[in-house]
């Protein structure tokens, strides 16, 4: 299984100034094959307490996944963001990601980190770490 996810530094500063510019946890999806991303749809967080929970916007993911259905590019994680907090899966996350090899990017401050849902994952049991690849 590779654990390193590929994205380029545009998409990374995209999230970031995102991150910096929100009180509030921000969320979208990655879009891209395999493990590489090539696009990111920032979604609406429609969670009733998103200052500290984020639930991406239905919508938002039905409209990409039929999208991917008709050969576009596919959802292959989502990215969020901890504005009060560091960048490593909370509990709160492991309890609400499915072990289904999504990748997880998480933004806090400037930092960016990587993690993939699995059984037995090393961090609260649902996380393995992923290295992040960033192209210039
Ligand atoms: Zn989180």
């Amino acid at each position: 299984m590779d654990m390193t996810l590929q994205i380029s530094r545009s998409l990374v500063d995209q999230i970031n100034s995102e991150t910096m510019r929100s009180r509030l946890e921000v969320c979208g999806l990655l879009l891209g094959q395999r493990s590489q991303v090539e696009a990111i749809a920032p979604c609406a967080n429609v969670h009733t307490t998103p200052a500290t929970h984020f639930e991406l916007d239905p919508a938002a993911l039905f409209r990409a996944l039929r999208a991917a259905r008709g050969g576009g590019s596919r959802v292959i994680g989502h990215y969020h963001s901890h504005p009060s907090g560091d960048a490593l899966p909370s509990i709160t996350d492991a309890a609400s990601a499915p072990p289904d090899g999504a990748f997880w990017l998480i933004a806090a401050s400037s930092d960016l980190t990587a993690w993939r849902a699995v059984h037995d994952g090393a961090v609260h049991g649902r996380f393995d770490p992923v290295t992040l690849a960033i192209a210039p």
